[in-house]
């Protein structure tokens, strides 16, 4: 199915729904004739998934959804000097994090696998030789010195260094010859003028002359292993690939792509070329740069939601630009006739925000705040270990009060495991010598809090009560002034001289652990 007519201008993009029929001519030949949208995300196993990564299979996940189609994951590792250990499995755990797993992957399986494409070779070997026998490619024995010689060459004329196709010349004997004495050979692709324009849903109708711009280009390395190129056109083709959603870096080839779909008989996919995605600056983003790695953000306490919200905010294809989307609400709402070509200007600095609101969202599920008590506790645990002197503080009831009370108020659930808040599950033991020194009423104070608390029913209590009752205390003790009250209590619950307001502190420790940790103030 061609989901888009050609392009007559920005506006004339319309999807239509008719099946564009194709033959399957994966493993699976055949079946079913009705058209499905299948896309892909190809990485190549050069790194651990980073943002950019990222963007491009969620835009491809959105894509599939949206049109009840399926998104697949393979994992391009024919360059095998590039590779980098635990890389491809990195990228399909991060999948499965951030809430985009493929339906058909290494890990998933699928009927067109394998879906890695160095167990691939063989399908690619045998569309190499098609391509040899239909003229369209040809050996080439050039050495990788005479190559260097072309390019120092073509530099020393300032001109762009290219292959100068010299063995396309070379008749069938000598080409037996070389084969039979076991020369080392590459398989190249006859790069023919006059390329048809090609029609992107985001770029539009792109003229480009790959054969004017260089020489004709590797298609089976010395090696034995296929290039990016080929082995990308013969997988999108063998795995019915409908449409390729991928970053505009790869505009350029994709001519040369077209020109392998016609030599190899077959009708190419749909092509999408998603902008840049830049720093706010403008800046190229680095794959370098590890803390783009999403395993980064995971550890730090980023959520897999801020993370697809942030970029997609930034980038485009939503009727509106809002933050706060969850993934359901993203696919509904995308629409690739409004991708634009403007590069996506990505905010970083913002995503403490982004998560913030994803943090509230998941608090005030029932459902998600489950796991959130869960996470926390183990959180509690592994950070305060031996110093948690009382088990209350890990129930569940507590550690829901605590999340319901701090929702809107912190970033990451990471925050509530800081210094700043260790008083909530860190008893803290104040010499009642230091209470009395702030007041000869010390204790008195304390014991009328407790007895404020216990005569809450339910010990429930709004924040505007609490700050009113805190208030009239003060009435009571004119010898004390307001704020060394406030200085007093603070110290008794939280062993702090400085954090948040008392009456916070209190909302959040729950009226039974303020009178525990008052009466326990009075008693040393
Ligand atoms: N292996 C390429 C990459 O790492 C995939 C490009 C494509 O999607 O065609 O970006």
């Amino acid at each position: 199915m061609r989901l888009l007519a050609a392009r007559g201008g920005a506006a004339a993009r319309a999807w239509g729904a008719g099946p564009r029929l194709r033959l399957g001519l994966c493993g699976r030949a055949g079946a079913g004739a009705g058209e499905r949208v299948r896309v892909r995300f190809g990485p190549s196993p050069t790194g651990f998934l980073h943002l950019g990564g990222l963007r491009t299979a969620l835009y491809n996940y959105i894509f599939a959804k949206k049109h009840g189609g399926s998104f697949i994951l393979r994992i391009e590792d024919t360059d095998q000097s590039r590779l980098v250990p635990g890389a491809a499995e990195n990228i399909e755990d991060m999948l499965e994090w951030a809430g985009i797993p493929p339906d058909e992957s290494p890990r998933q399986g699928g009927p067109c696998g394998p879906y890695r494409q160095s167990e691939r070779l063989d399908l690619y070997l045998k569309e190499a030789q098609t391509l040899v026998l239909r003229n369209a490619a040809y050996y080439c024995f050039c050495s990788p010195r005479r190559l260097e010689v072309l390019k120092k060459e073509a530099l020393r004329m300032r001109q762009t260094p290219k292959y100068d196709n010299r063995c396309r010349h070379l008749t069938a004997q000598q080409v037996e010859e070389r084969l039979a004495q076991g020369c080392p050979h590459v398989i190249r692709f006859r790069l023919e003028e006059g390329a048809e324009p090609l029609d992107d849903l985001v770029y539009g109708l792109k003229q480009l002359e790959p054969a004017s711009v260089e020489g004709d280009p590797v298609m089976v390395k010395a090696d034995g292993f296929p290039t990016y190129h080929l082995a990308n056109v013969v997988d999108d083709h063998h795995m019915r690939i409908s449409h390729v959603l991928r970053g505009t870096e790869w505009l350029a080839s994709t001519a040369k792509h077209v020109l392998l779909y016609q030599a190899l008989g077959w009708e190419p996919p749909v092509f999408a070329h998603l902008p840049l995605l830049l720093n706010k600056d403008g800046s190229k983003l680095s794959k370098r740069q590890g803390d783009l790695f999403i395993q980064n953000f995971s550890r730090n306490g980023f959520l897999p939601e801020a993370l697809l919200d942030i970029v997609t905010n930034c980038g485009s294809g939503f009727s509106g630009n809002r933050s706060g989307r969850i993934l359901e609400e993203l696919i509904s709402e995308f629409d690739v006739s409004r991708i634009t070509t403007h590069s996506a200007l990505l905010e970083l600095d913002k995503l403490p925000q982004f998560n913030r609101i994803h943090l509230l969202r998941r608090i005030e599920s029932a459902e998600s705040r489950h796991d959130l008590v869960r996470e926390l506790q183990a959180l509690v645990e592994k950070v305060f270990g031996e110093k948690l002197t009382d088990g209350e503080v890990l129930c569940a009831d507590y550690v829901e009060r605590v999340l319901l009370h701090r929702k809107g108020h912190i970033t990451r659930l990471l925050d509530l495991v800081s210094p700043t808040y260790s008083y909530l599950w860190i008893r803290p033991l104040v010499p009642r010598e230091q209470i009395e020194n702030l007041s000869s009423d010390g204790e008195k104070i304390c014991s009328m809090v407790v007895r404020l608390f216990q005569s809450w029913p339910n010990g429930s209590v709004t924040p505007t009560e609490l700050n009113s009752e805190l208030r009239a205390l003060q009435a009571q003790f004119t010898g004390t002034k307001y704020s060394v009250i406030m200085k007093l209590l603070r110290l008794a619950l939280s062993g702090q001289q400085q954090g948040p307001s008392v009456a916070e502190m209190m909302l959040s420790l729950g009226p039974k652990e303020v009178c525990q940790r008052l009466q326990q103030a009075v008693i040393h």
